[in-house]
């Protein structure tokens, strides 16, 4: 039987935010690669292998995982939300090219899953209704001057904005200096969202304003931060719905 390396989107949380694509896939394989919480997410079944692995190792993960299928076992490679988002499916894609010429003719599948700012969106509303783009805040792959030359022209294009990997520990001031960069463009009253874990059971969802905004997340945490567009309804006994409605005239440039 031939190899065959499936990247599978395991969704923000539970098995409930499993596609049964990804249920089929995960049942199907021999062996199980990716980084530990995930795969302890995930049911333990017979006859098939774990592999879990550190998350700051990903091209080494990406290629163990490759040569694993390269012996012909079926492998599934776990990624939580959707794995192209910032994700292992870019990390198989990146070792494929530069490894062995035997790597291209593997049968290398990507199975979706739902991203954390779709998790976080459904929560609040409807905060990416309109025009809007994800921008992680992590500068260990790419230098803080860029993220700072997206923030500006996201925030200048008036794109709702979500932000991934906002800071960790070893990246305390990230999400404070991109709030600093955005508020020289957005209203101090544009909504911004904070979703911690979604889709587990330490589920925390909260808004509040750019003006407001504190640098306090962590990295399971979402934010989305509005455009000039984006409207909070208050409501009485129910939380706030956030949302960006599907038509926009623009600020003038
Ligand atoms: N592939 C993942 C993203 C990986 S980057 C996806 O598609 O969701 C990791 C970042 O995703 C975290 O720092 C956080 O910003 C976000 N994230 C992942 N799971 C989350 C969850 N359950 N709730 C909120 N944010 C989450």
């Amino acid at each position: 039987m031939s190899g065959r390396l499936t990247v599978v989107g395991i969704g923000p949380g539970d098995a409930r935010y499993r596609t049964p694509e990804a249920e089929d896939a995960l049942a199907a394989a021999d062996a199980l690669y990716g980084y530990a919480p995930y795969l302890d997410r995930l049911p333990t079944r017979l006859n098939q292998a774990r592999c879990p692995s550190n998350n700051r190792e990903e091209g080494a993960r990406a290629r163990s995982a490759l040569h694993r299928a390269a012996e012909g076992i079926r492998v599934a490679l776990v990624s939580g939300g959707d794995p192209g988002v910032f994700a292992m499916a870019a990390a198989v894609c990146e070792e494929i090219e530069a490894g062995p010429a035997a790597w291209r003719s593997l049968d290398v599948r990507v199975v979706p899953g739902v991203t954390a700012m779709l998790a976080v969106a459904a929560r609040i509303g409807a905060p990416l209704g309109h025009d809007f783009c994800a921008l992680s805040l992590s500068d260990n792959l790419k230098p803080w001057e860029l993220i700072e030359r997206r923030l500006d022209a996201a925030a200048r294009a008036e794109f709702v904005i979500a932000l991934y990997n906002p800071m960790s520990r070893a990246r305390p001031r990230q999400l404070g200096m991109a709030f600093e960069r955005l508020r020289k463009y957005l209203p101090p009253t544009t909504p911004v969202v904070f979703g911690r874990a979604v889709g587990r059971p330490d589920e925390q969802v909260s808004v509040t304003t750019l003006a407001m905004a504190e640098d306090s997340a962590d990295m399971a945490t979402l934010v989305i931060v509005g455009s000039p567009q984006t409207r909070v309804i208050v409501r009485p006994g129910r939380s706030p719905l956030v949302y960006t409605p599907r038509a926009a005239q623009g600020r003038p440039a």
